[in-house]
């Protein structure tokens, strides 16, 4: 029986939903978190089963410690022989506004999903790692978080923050053979950039078009393989070329 599985947030669609189907492709049982749209899970459970994994469902909304704490610990629980062996940091949402137009709500909302959902959900998995010694945990950043987006600063300043926990994480978890890392995708087709327009965006674009979830899933994959087991503490950008 495939005991092995990777965790990843924000599962039910775009570039999660790519990533767990990528990681069932590689031989994971999903357990897929996502907040809300019940719909979209279930689609993509259907599409991983259909690769022949086991998938189970674990809604919640991360930057809600205790309701996460509970969906993880049932799940545990009722699968006391599932091991995690990778963990993806992706759920995420974009809350755009200049500053001068920013709420306190607009900031804290993108804060507490983005670095706070990581820390809810980094601290119960990291210990399971260290306890089989081996691990991989690949965090989903973004390009505003290295360069900055304008309508951006708290999503930029989220980004960022994980960009900076990668590092420190990875510096401590590395005698346990546990490697952590972030991607850094550019401008990637899905629900979340169906707002903007692609036709003027993909000038400034080096290759000239947005990427797909199946290319920043092939990434993860690779970060999550055994291949890059000498590869920690760093981001890599997913971006079509566009790096000012
Ligand atoms: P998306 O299509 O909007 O999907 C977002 C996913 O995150 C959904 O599964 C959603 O669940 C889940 N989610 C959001 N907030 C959550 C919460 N508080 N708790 C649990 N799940 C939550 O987004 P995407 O484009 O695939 O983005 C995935 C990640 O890539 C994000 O971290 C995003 O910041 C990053 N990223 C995206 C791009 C891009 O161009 N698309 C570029 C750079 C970085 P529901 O379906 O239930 O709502």
């Amino acid at each position: 029986m495939n005991t092995n599985y990777a965790l990843v947030t924000g599962g039910s669609r775009g570039i999660g939903a790519a990533i767990c189907k990528r990681l069932a492709k590689d031989g994971y049982n999903i357990l897929l978190n996502f907040r809300s749209n019940t719909k979209a899970a279930n689609a993509t459970k259907s599409e991983i089963e259909a690769l022949g994994q086991k998938v189970d469902l674990l809604q919640c909304d991360i930057s809600d410690n205790e309701a996460w704490t509970k969906s993880f610990e049932t799940w545990q629980q009722n699968n006391p022989e599932a091991v995690i062996r990778v963990l993806v940091n992706n759920a995420g949402q974009r809350i755009d506004k200049l500053f001068m137009w920013m709420e306190h709500e607009n900031w804290n909302d993108v804060m507490d999903t983005h670095v706070g959902g990581f820390f809810n959900v980094t601290k119960l998995i990291y210990p399971l790692l260290v306890k089989e010694r081996t691990g991989r945990i690949v965090n989903v950043v973004s390009l505003s978080g290295i360069k900055g987006m304008p309508g951006q600063t708290n999503y930029s300043a989220a980004k960022a923050a994980i960009i900076g926990a990668t590092k420190a994480l990875a510096q401590e978890v590395g005698r346990s053979k546990i490697t952590v890392n972030a991607v850094a995708p550019g401008f990637i087709k899905t629900d979340m950039t169906e707002d903007l327009d692609e036709s003027q965006l993909k000038r400034m674009i080096p290759l000239k078009r947005f990427g797909t979830a199946d290319e920043v899933a092939a990434l993860v994959s690779f970060l999550a393989s055994d291949e890059a087991g000498y590869i920690t503490g760093t981001t890599i950008s997913i971006n079509g070329g566009l790096y000012t």
